[in-house]
């Protein structure tokens, strides 16, 4: 019925009558929604082509890529099914489409892999109605209610329902759990073949082994295996990661795993740094700016990172804004077993700096400041971020005496502290390093510097979440040492006063994690964790920057010249 509204809207579109007027060019939008303010809403994207490094590639390394794009093409075609089952259909009519907004509809529509807006609390931007909660994965008017009360009446199927891996779906009166590899067999046993192509072609065994592991889990529906061979891929330059993953798209209940794939290659150099860098981190716990009885000298300091290249990505990945990292496996089995793996995407990183960051930078930062803002020692800070979050307090004793877990003692607070600790002892162990003579002074200015043009990219969207929140604490504590200064319509600093209150600011939130103590972090958090009149009109100059950027894969190209 909805595809029946959506076509007539379209042909009329397509008629492109003049003589009818406006209303004609905001045919086949959702009401409210106008041809001018989509073009609006994809102009929000800036376009950065990705690219990677292939004049290093061996043959086979050139035969893995290429399967493994089809693949990933694949894993996109199965999201968008999980996101609706009408998103195939849509996008057909779509293509047909002329007239005022069909471009821009087109183009919004596959940004967002579907027809609601993923930076608008997923409002329809086309005439299809509200989205299912639960996408595509469950029956579109299933509530918590019935799926709770079937589950209580059928114990033997809460596995099987609250699983990753499986849909929901009816059977006249009934409910039935089905595994994906039985619902989406067609395109997991192309995607599965594929992968047994690459692996066999790859000349790294370690490689070869997730592949043909992760073909069998598309036809077993059984993940574990591959996950395990997915952290011990080693010496590789090539870094696939394909399969079901988040669960986000499954807004009813969080349960059912989004498919999508992320192409990756190493580069030996970025490599190289990265291990320079996780060398020093023993010395970087013993150097922390707390008392030495809340140090933790025999932490384990051996949590995988790997620095790569996106080379081509499908499916949840690429619907909406860009993620620059990401840390998998999910399943708590292989967590525990083998630890996680963090993956940071560069060229990613590369295309936010410069088309998001710089111009920020330029708009917010006096002059001086801003002109100091470059990729390396940024991207360096953001490495620094990460390798952070593996130092400090873990395990403490709480005020009343209680032994836990840091994210037990400090509950709803902690997401956000816990990102407060890695920006500001990442920044903190740039100044260590520096000392030592590891960055010059020059590297570690343009690191704080791009830091504070961070801080405005991140309060941005908000401080409802963890990363936003930790950004506006830290402007809120510079401003209140007067340490970051408005000037005109924008700020300047002393950075060398900077690098004092972030070292300051390091010791209070990394003592509060020590001592576990709630109320010091509710207050602590009360007091700068939110957004005053000054930073607010200050965002609002922002207002006609992209807000993040649209990928065009260098790889596509690349792959008609490779023989
Ligand atoms: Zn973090």
């Amino acid at each position: 019925m909805r595809r029946f509204l959506i076509s007539i809207l379209l042909l009329s579109a397509a008629a492109g009558c003049e003589a009818n007027g406006p209303a004609d060019a905001e045919i086949g939008l959702a009401e409210g929604v106008t041809a001018e303010d989509l073009a609006g809403r994809v102009a929000q994207f800036e376009p950065a082509v990705l690219d990677f490094d292939d004049t290093v590639l061996e043959p086979w390394e050139k035969t893995v890529i290429v399967k493994l794009v089809g693949a990933s093409d694949l894993m996109h075609e199965l999201f968008a099914e999980q996101v609706s089952a009408e998103n195939e259909a849509w996008g057909e009519e779509l293509a047909g489409l002329s007239g005022p907004g069909a471009d821009a509809a087109r183009a919004y529509f596959e940004i967002m892999v579907g027809p609601w807006d993923r930076l608008q609390h997923d409002e329809p931007f086309l005439a299809v109605g509200a989205k299912p909660a639960g996408a595509g994965y469950y029956p579109a008017d299933l509530t918590k209610e019935e799926f709770d009360a079937w589950v209580a009446a059928y114990p033997a199927d809460k596995e099987a329902f609250t699983g990753y891996f499986t849909v929901i779906r009816r059977e006249g009166s009934e409910l039935r759990a089905v595994p994906y590899s039985e619902f989406h067999r067609a395109k997991l046993e192309q995607a599965a073949g594929l992968l047994r192509e690459a692996a066999a072609a790859a000349q790294n065994a370690t490689l070869a082994e997730f592949l043909r592991k992760r073909a069998d889990a598309f036809l077993s529906n059984d993940y574990y295996e591959s996950d395990v061979a997915w952290m011990d891929i080693a010496d590789s330059r090539i870094e696939p990661t394909i399969g079901p993953y988040e669960v986000y798209e499954d807004g009813l209940f969080g349960y059912k795993a989004a498919f999508e794939s992320f192409l990756t290659v190493a580069d030996a150099a970025a490599s190289a740094e990265l291990q320079r860098l996780k060398d020093y981190l023993p010395d970087l716990e013993r150097q922390l700016p707390i008392e030495d009885r809340f140090k933790n000298p025999d932490r384990g300091f051996e949590s995988p990172i790997r620095v790569v290249d996106e080379v081509y990505a499908g499916g949840d990945t690429r619907a909406g804004v860009q993620t620059t990292a990401f840390n998998l496996p999910n399943d708590a089995r292989v967590v525990e077993e083998k630890g996680s793996k963090k993956v940071m995407l560069r060229n990613v990183s590369r295309a936010k700096f410069d088309k998001i960051l710089t111009p920020i930078g330029r708009t917010l930062l006096a002059e001086e400041l801003a002109a100091q803002v470059a990729f390396q020692p940024w991207f360096t800070n953001v490495v620094m971020h990460e390798l952070a979050h593996g130092l400090g307090p873990t395990t403490v004793t709480t005020p009343a005496g209680e032994r836990m877990q840091v994210n037990r003692a400090l509950r709803d607070h902690y997401s956000a502290l816990e990102e407060l600790k890695a920006d500001v002892t990442g920044l903190h162990n740039l100044t260590v390093l520096s000392g030592q003579g590891v960055f010059d002074d020059t590297f570690l200015r343009a690191a704080f510097a791009g830091h504070l043009a961070d801080l405005f990219r991140a309060v941005r969207f908000g401080a409802s979440e963890a990363h936003g929140k930790a950004n506006l604490i830290q402007y809120n504590w510079l401003r209140e040492k007067n340490v970051l200064q408005p000037a005109g319509a924008t700020w300047t600093a002393d950075l060398g006063a900077v690098m004092t209150a972030i070292r300051e600011l390091a010791t209070e939130v990394l003592t509060i994690e020590a001592t576990g103590d709630y109320e010091r972090a509710a207050a602590f958090v009360a007091r700068y964790g939110s957004v005053g009149a000054e930073l607010q009109s200050a965002l609002g100059r922002l207002n006609g920057l992209p807000v993040d950027i649209r990928q065009v894969y260098a790889v596509r190209e690349k792959l008609a010249g490779w023989n």
